[in-house]
């Protein structure tokens, strides 16, 4: 079977896509190799989604999901592995299967970069974390350090504020570029501790889990959890050879959200754009779908 459109990803965005193409009739597939929601999964509260003056990421992750689920729109839980174009159409290969379409919505997403240490990766969920909603149960009471100055890090810390001892701020710089207001409240928290100017160089551990830090090759804390906030990187390398990416791995689109290669689109927090936010993202879906519909019409 030839699909209208493939959407890649099942985050707002993708689903946003994905709830226009099947009202507009078209024969849509999503792929996506995690769980339905994306990172909104990761995300404590939301207070700036139009239609909801507050709710819960995980509850928004849900309501995308039964969507998908009402709207009767297929998805399997695969990894896609690598895309190739012949006359037009669009060839995807995934961990289990391949699928042809006319066209590709590319909806990826981003993911936490780390610190490039050497023991970080094989840290993941042994003391490095870069989702509190997750994981704060966890380091209940216990110290802990995070890493970053945006507003990633300031809004992560006042949520793990509440479950944690003792939290140590590690930024490089000498102020936050965190929105003032957040700023505010973080510094409602009584039990952080603010270590400006710092990098953390070093993850020390004992028995396999994270025991503690170094800071600039010299002071050592010691903590049982290393939260780590310091921007996103694109999940776009299963495209690079397309192509169509900036020299971050951001996806480059038009007005259409389209790329330079005729068919294939791209929206959300994998595309090269201003505004990192689910309004924004949801919009991009929906402004893909569209065209493609147009397209496919004339
Ligand atoms: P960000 O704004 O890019 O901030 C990253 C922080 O990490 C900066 O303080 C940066 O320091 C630091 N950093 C970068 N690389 C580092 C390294 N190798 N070692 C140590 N520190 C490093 O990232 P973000 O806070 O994740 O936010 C990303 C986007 O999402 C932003 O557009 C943000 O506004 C948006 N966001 C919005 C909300 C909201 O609306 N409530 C919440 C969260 C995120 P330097 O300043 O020195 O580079």
């Amino acid at each position: 079977m030839q699909y209208d459109v493939i959407i890649v990803g099942m985050g707002i965005s993708g689903i946003s896509a994905a709830i226009y193409a099947k009202n507009g009739g078209l024969n849509v597939l999503m792929l996506e190799k995690e769980s339905p929601g994306g990172l909104t999964n990761k995300i404590n509260v939301i207070n700036n989604y139009p239609g909801f003056s507050t709710i819960t990421g995980p509850d928004l992750a849900f309501n995308l999901y039964e969507t998908i689920q009402k709207l009767d729109i297929p998805y399997k839980k695969q990894e896609v592995k690598n895309i190739t174009i012949e006359n037009g159409i669009k060839t995807i290969e995934t961990d289990k299967e391949t699928f042809t379409c006319k066209n590709i919505i590319i909806a990826s997403g981003r993911k936490n970069r780390l610190l490039g240490l050497p023991n970080e990766q094989e840290l993941i969920g042994k003391g490095i974390s870069t989702c509190a909603l997750c994981d704060a149960h966890f380091y209940e009471k216990k110290d802990i350090a995070i890493v970053g100055g945006g507003n990633s890090a300031i809004e992560e810390a006042i949520y793990l504020s509440k479950f944690v001892n003792k939290i140590y701020m590690i930024h490089r710089r000498e102020e936050f570029t965190a929105e003032q207001e957040l700023i505010n409240n973080l510094e409602k928290c009584s039990n952080v501790e603010y270590i400006w100017n710092s990098q953390v160089t070093e993850i020390l551990t004992k028995d396999g889990f994270v025991s503690g830090v170094k800071i600039n090759d010299k002071e050592e804390l010691s903590v049982s959890g290393l939260f780590i906030y310091i921007g996103f990187v694109s999940n776009t390398d299963f495209i690079k050879e397309l192509n169509i990416t900036d020299e971050f791995g951001n996806i480059k689109v038009d007005k259409k959200q389209e790329t330079s290669i005729k068919g294939i689109y791209a929206v959300g927090d994998c595309t090269k754009k201003q505004v990192y936010q689910l309004i924004t993202a949801a919009s991009e879906g929906t402004i893909a779908a569209v065209n493609i519909i147009r397209e496919l019409e004339k």
